[in-house]
């Protein structure tokens, strides 16, 4: 019965927080596969291991010094070795590197990834576990994206039943070596794959939130955490801006129904939230709230459009000419609404404005600018009209104006667009209505 345990960069920030990860995976024997983030934030104004990483890759870029960033990270990790009383030879590696810096042509990529690399060694000593190269079990293909069939090969080589590893997130290798970096955050999806390519029964994701939160903590204060979502909840959520975990992270596992719990490393005895389609019993109106802002709609008029065929087809062709990814499209007789997200315009407004109005024949193309969109998840919203109600009587009890609706077909989510400015209220509103 294994147990893929991944820690984020804040489960890891210092000394401190790795003899709290000890005591995780000593008390329970099952957790026997370890992945790790760098080490992140240790209070608000620091900074997170792979941003300094980053920055020193901008200043070798640039030709600027950057001894004092480097003493910077040097100092972190040797605090980490020192204080925990390990044998690592840290300093050193870190200087191999350095020395590499100055005489290679940079790999930045490969630079960044040290974050991940140097802070596993760290946890893997610490816990008495084996160091699993990222670079040697997660295999990109030119193309760059995963190729599962040969990571799962290497990791079920490299892990047998009995192994106890630790394995460095956010970074694989393609087949030439070089190693290739995940999006931001992404040490989320090297944990899935880790957990998928190894039949694991459950993946934990240990973070500094007691679970997935309900509202963003930085609209609502202290908002409750959800007991159970299922993968299309949180997909939901997360593409709309809720931050708990990659929105990457349920491909790898979601066919395979592995569990994902979310856990506090500070408050372990929290029961967090298992994401999971199957049904664990837990009653709840509604899963989560989470909103983006600065969407724009374009809403395209043109007499009898409902029966040209083809007409949506042909305006779709002209936003994907322009790069432009369509979020939603609201449709009336003769016009149709598209909504965008604003910030991959890049200047294209006017000129795709006269695009539609030429290629489409259109009689008039409407700009809006400055909408948001709030999205409201939950199974529960199937049929319940109730919960629709709610929904739009808290709305008109602090005045917000709906500017858009859009329900998918499978109805676990409603979502609401309404202007910027009535952004913050109207996510106050409906957690107050909804949730508190
Ligand atoms: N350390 C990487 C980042 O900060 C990856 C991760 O934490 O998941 O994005």
């Amino acid at each position: 019965m294994l147990i893929v345990t991944k820690f984020g960069g804040s489960s890891l920030s210092w000394e401190a927080q790795f003899k709290k990860v000890k005591n995780i995976v000593a008390s329970d024997p099952n957790r026997r596969v370890v992945v790790v983030s760098a080490l992140g934030r240790r209070q608000k104004e620091d900074n997170k291991m792979t941003d300094l990483l980053y920055l020193i890759a901008a200043h070798i870029r640039y030709g600027v010094t950057y001894d004092a960033m480097w003493e910077t990270i040097v100092a972190r990790f040797i605090a980490v070795k020192e204080e925990l009383g390990l044998s690592y030879d840290v300093a050193g590696e870190l200087e191999e590197l350095r020395q590499d810096l100055s005489q290679k042509s940079l790999n930045e990529e490969f630079l960044v990834s040290r974050g991940e690399y140097f802070t596993a060694k760290l946890v893997a000593e610490y816990l008495g576990y084996q160091f699993l190269d990222a670079k040697d079990v997660i295999a990109f293909q030119p193309n760059g994206t995963v190729d599962l069939t040969a990571t799962q090969t290497k990791l079920q080589a490299a892990v047998p039943d009995d192994e106890r590893v630790v394995i460095p997130g956010f970074y694989g290798a393609f087949p030439s070596g070089a190693v290739k970096l995940f999006n931001r955050g992404g040490s989320d999806i090297t944990g899935a794959i880790v957990a998928s390519c190894l039949g694991a029964k459950t993946y934990e994701n240990w973070t500094d939130v007691s679970g997935v939160l309900m509202a963003d903590p930085r609209i609502i204060d202290n908002p409750v955490s959800v007991a159970q979502l299922s993968y299309e909840e949180l997909s939901e959520l997360s593409y709309m801006g809720a931050s708990v975990l990659h929105e990457e992270t349920i491909y790898p596992i979601r066919s395979l129904n592995i569990p994902i719990h979310i856990k506090n490393t500070n408050d372990p005895a929290a029961a967090g939230t298992v994401i999971s389609d199957e049904d664990l019993g837990h009653p709840q109106r509604i899963s989560g709230i989470s909103g983006k802002k600065d969407f724009v709609s374009l809403t395209i008029y043109k007499s009898q459009m409902s029966t040209e065929l083809g007409f949506l087809r042909r305006a779709l062709a002209i936003f994907e000419r322009f790069k432009l990814n369509v979020e939603h499209l609201p449709t009336g007789i003769d016009h149709v609404g598209i909504v965008i997200s604003g910030s991959g315009l890049n200047n294209q407004l006017d000129d795709l404005v006269q695009t539609l109005k030429e290629e489409l024949n259109a009689d008039e193309v409407v700009v809006k600018k400055d909408i948001s969109l709030i999205t409201i998840v939950g199974a529960s919203l199937i049929g319940c009209s109730q919960l629709t109600a709610s929904i739009f009587t808290a709305l008109a009890k602090s005045n917000i104006g709906v500017q858009l609706i859009a329900q998918s077909p499978r109805e676990v989510n409603m979502i609401i667009g309404v202007a910027n400015e009535d952004y913050l209220p109207a996510i106050t509103a409906l957690y107050e209505e909804l949730v508190s």
